[in-house]
């Protein structure tokens, strides 16, 4: 068994270890990678029978501990491996990873030192992937990098080559080319910098859905200060005007820390105040957890835990109302939606607006006997909605 871990927070650690000791239970046999791999020592203290630990991106590492384990052997239906490769997704959708690493410096974050430094994939390789998975049957792309906004920066957007043509390394081409490849395409993680305002007006123009998966961590200029990140309050409110504006449709999704050290009332009445008049769609929330290796351990007024837990249930309460209210805004429209999955009760799909995993969904009233296949895309009317999911029935023609 390969287990692939995360080594972000300590809750994903913990995570990691016990699953990689759920595997050695099962089969014994188990070979680890991912981030975790890369923090010396602490797999191979909690689990010392593992057969090798691998670290991040690591694929040549945990094809030779594999090949060392059970020698390759030629066999002709299993050497036969589709040009899109295979996946550990659905068919009808696919995450496209277009860089690695990060060059910003957020206190509370470790993946700099774990990964490094940002390094961007060549355009034509990314473009040849995708226009692979396109290929195979993939009806949604999913861009994503823990900086996606950043790509190109580390190679100052140099020329690369697609098919012939030269083209600059900067997210805006890309998203030009992969818009046009006929697949719905989403970007994720996208830092707030300035120039993504263009890639809002992509968003206005079709090429990719609109929506924007802006991470804002906080609103309290004084937290986002100690969090070494951009923004404030008005400006960034100002800014979402803009951007609704730009693209009427925008859903706007974001993730926020609650208790980070040194957080005052005010500052997260601030950041409640903002949510308010933000009215982000989809808005998730942590409760701040020291990371080891992270500078924001060292910031002096860490928050109990007890009132770390008040915090997010008071912010989870206000984002679940605004949501409902969201969602229901949406009732008796016409939206586009994707098949996710087909079961004996019904049908599960996602429009534009919600990505696969992290968001709601919409469940769909239709005769189970009506032939639908997963990755079909066709026109819905939404008809009722809850908290965080959409009820939808078809459009008849
Ligand atoms: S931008 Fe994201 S990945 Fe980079 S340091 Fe900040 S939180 Fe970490």
């Amino acid at each position: 068994m390969v287990v692939n871990t995360c080594g972000f927070i300590d809750a994903a650690v913990q995570e990691s270890l016990e699953t990689i000791g759920d595997a050695l239970d099962e089969n014994g046999k188990v070979i680890v990678t991912g981030c975790l791999g890369a923090k010396e020592g602490v797999i191979e203290t909690a689990h010392p029978s593992v057969l090798a630990v691998t670290g991040p991106d690591s694929q040549a590492e945990v094809m030779e501990a594999i090949h060392t384990q059970l020698p390759p052997q030629h066999d002709p239906y299993t050497d036969l491996i589709p040009p899109g490769g295979l996946k550990l997704t659905p068919r009808h959708y696919a995450y496209l990873k277009i860089a690695e690493g990060c060059n910003q410096s957020c206190s509370f974050c470790i993946i700099p030192s774990m990964r490094g430094k940002l390094i961007s994939r060549p355009i034509g390789e990314i473009l040849d992937e995708a226009e692979k998975l396109v290929e195979a049957g993939v009806e949604e792309l999913l861009v994503v990098a823990q900086d996606t906004a950043a790509y190109g920066v580390d190679t100052k957007y140099r020329t690369g080559f697609w098919q012939g043509q030269p083209l600059k390394s900067n997210i805006d081409e890309l998203v030009k080319h992969l818009g046009g490849m006929g697949a719905w395409l989403r970007l994720h993680y996208l830092y707030p910098y300035p120039h993504v305002d263009r890639l809002v007006e992509m968003m206005a123009d079709g090429l990719v859905l609109p929506y924007l998966d802006v991470p804002l961590q906080h609103a309290s200029p004084s937290i986002l200060k100690s969090m070494r990140r951009p923004g404030n309050q008005e400006k960034t409110v100002r800014r979402i005007e803009q951007w609704r504006s730009t693209a009427p449709d925008l859903a706007i999704r974001s993730t926020f820390i609650v208790g980070f050290p040194g957080e005052t009332e005010d500052d997260f009445e601030q950041l409640l105040e903002f949510i308010k008049e933000a009215r982000i769609d989809r808005a998730g929330a942590f409760a701040y957890s020291d990371i080891e290796g992270a500078p924001a351990n060292d910031l002096p007024g860490a928050i109990a835990e007890e009132l770390k837990q008040e915090r997010l249930e008071r912010f989870m309460e206000l984002q679940t109302a605004i949501s409902a209210d969201k969602l229901q805004e949406r009732v008796g429209s016409i939206t586009e939606m994707m098949v996710d999955t087909i079961t004996e009760d019904g049908v599960i799909g996602r429009s534009y607006a919600e990505a696969p995993e992290v968001d709601g969904v919409i469940w769909l009233d239709v005769d189970t006997d009506i032939e639908l296949q997963e990755g079909d895309k066709f026109d819905v009317k939404i008809s009722g909605a809850d908290e965080h999911d959409l009820y939808a029935e078809p459009v008849i023609d």
